[in-house]
């Protein structure tokens, strides 16, 4: 029987997985690698480290939702196309090799660091399960400690966040935190009177850079109100076990330093030797490999060519790699005689953030939305888009904006389990 592998089950992969095999039903087997067993409805991070979300709501099971597709749980490794097979290593550490006839590589990006003294030892990531589980712990411990010192200076920085990146991650990442430690602080009542101080740092002249101006300044207004010190046109110098020294020369003793600069393509695109932009494979509109026949790619890890806006590569959205996904999929069941090939093409929708509390920023089809109808639209964007789960989220929304959040810390990830390098997620 054919056999497409697909390597990576985010938005691409997901939904290329699932349109092949709609096509494929019956003459192809369609196999679905992914490190886990699980589809992570990323935009919604934020949500869990705010204790907002329980991790599982946006951990979208693959098994029950691509029931027909084979899942193979592994990283993969090795790639030797001229042989068409790939080498992944499974849960058990064991090497399994896999042959195909068409490869589909959706393996999404990895954090992005910058060569800043400190900041691999002292910054917290924001990509994965783990690494927003482990902050929400790691939230709630500062301002446990905040508690219990005797120390003003020390309660200071253990009540001071700083986040790296203003993009819709960090800015998520600020919007949702302010909120949640303000509740943390206001249940020590030796606490009253204090304010967690949280600091969004970017080198941009404006919160959300690559979003339309009329939602930076929703964004910035909203975290204003909130009290979030929004510095652009600043970086981190260096990081130390005791603070941050930023680009303008002062230092913010803080012990929480939360890295949302961006990401770059997963680093098993570079092991191909294939040509690259920007670290992403290079693809034709078709989504195929140039000379490379039976490989293909798209999401993140490919530069894909934006025939909107000619010349352009499209960006690294979750928007574009779930229909990228849909195409590589109709695109490679075509290669296998069933339908028609077509390019790429897709014109922004707009994009939605979620601020916490009842505000968001959004512009659907360039509508401009702010506030309560914003944060409406985010959330019903969400639940169109999440593959799974959705009820269960609905639910989980509805508590919380009659009960509040769910902050405790369960000191289930240790630090180990969440160094912040651009290994993939494990
Ligand atoms: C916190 C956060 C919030 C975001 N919010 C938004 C938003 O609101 N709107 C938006 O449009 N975009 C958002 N994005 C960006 C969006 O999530 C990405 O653009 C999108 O996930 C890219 O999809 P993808 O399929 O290319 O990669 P991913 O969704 O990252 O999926 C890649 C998959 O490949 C797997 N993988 C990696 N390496 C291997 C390997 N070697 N072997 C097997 N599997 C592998 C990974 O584990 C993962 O499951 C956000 C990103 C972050 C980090």
């Amino acid at each position: 029987m054919t056999r497409v592998v697909v390597v990576g089950a985010g938005f691409a992969g997901f939904n290329a997985a699932r349109t092949l095999h709609r096509r494929l039903r019956g003459s192809t087997e369609v196999v679905l690698v992914n490190p886990t067993d699980y589809f992570l409805y990323v935009p919604l991070l934020p949500e869990v480290m705010a204790g907002i979300l329980d991790p599982r709501r946006i951990a979208v099971p693959l098994a029950s939702t691509l029931p027909e597709v084979r899942l193979a749980v592994g990283s993969v490794h090795t790639i030797d196309h001229p042989a068409h097979t790939v080498t992944f290593r499974d849960a058990t550490g064991r090497d399994q090799q896999l042959d195909y006839d068409h490869l589909l590589l959706t393996i999404g990006s990895v954090n992005k660091l910058l060569p800043i003294p400190g900041v691999n030892e002292y910054a917290h990531g924001f990509r994965n399960l783990a690494e927003a589980v482990f902050l929400r712990d790691h939230l709630v411990r500062q301002v446990e400690l905040a508690d219990g010192t005797g120390d003003e200076d020390e309660r200071t920085a253990y009540l001071t966040f700083v986040v790296v990146g203003a993009g819709y991650t960090g800015t998520e990442v600020a919007a949702q935190g302010v909120l949640a430690t303000r509740a943390a602080v206001r249940e020590h009542p030796r606490l009253r009177g204090r304010m967690a101080r949280w600091l969004l740092l970017d080198t941009a002249d404006r919160v959300l850079p690559g979003l339309r101006e009329r939602m930076s300044k929703t964004a910035a207004r909203t975290l204003a109100e909130r009290g979030v010190e929004v510095m652009t046109g600043t970086s981190v110098k260096e990081a130390t076990a005791d603070g941050v020294l930023l680009s303008d020369g002062s230092m913010v003793p803080t012990r929480s330093l939360i890295w949302c600069v961006g990401v770059r393509p997963d680093p098993l695109v570079e092991t191909l030797g294939l040509p690259t932009d920007r670290g992403r494979l290079i693809v034709d509109p078709d989504l195929s490999v140039p000379g490379m026949p039976g490989m293909w790619a798209c999401g993140d890890a490919a530069a894909v060519p934006d025939l909107t806006e000619p010349g352009q590569i499209t960006a690294m959205t979750a928007q574009h790699a779930q229909r990228q996904g849909k195409t590589a999929g109709r695109n490679i069941a075509a290669a296998l005689g069933r339908g028609r090939a077509r390019p790429y093409k897709h014109h922004n929708l707009g994009f939605v953030v979620d601020l916490g509390g009842y505000d968001g920023a959004a512009d659907p089809l360039g509508v401009p939305l702010s506030g309560f109808p914003a944060k409406v639209v985010t959330r019903g964007y969400h639940l169109s888009v999440m593959p799974g789960n959705r009820a269960r989220t609905a639910v989980e929304w509805t508590e919380h904006a009659l009960l509040g959040s769910e902050l405790q810390g369960l000191d289930l990830v240790l630090p180990a389990k969440v160094p912040l390098d651009t290994r993939p997620p494990s």
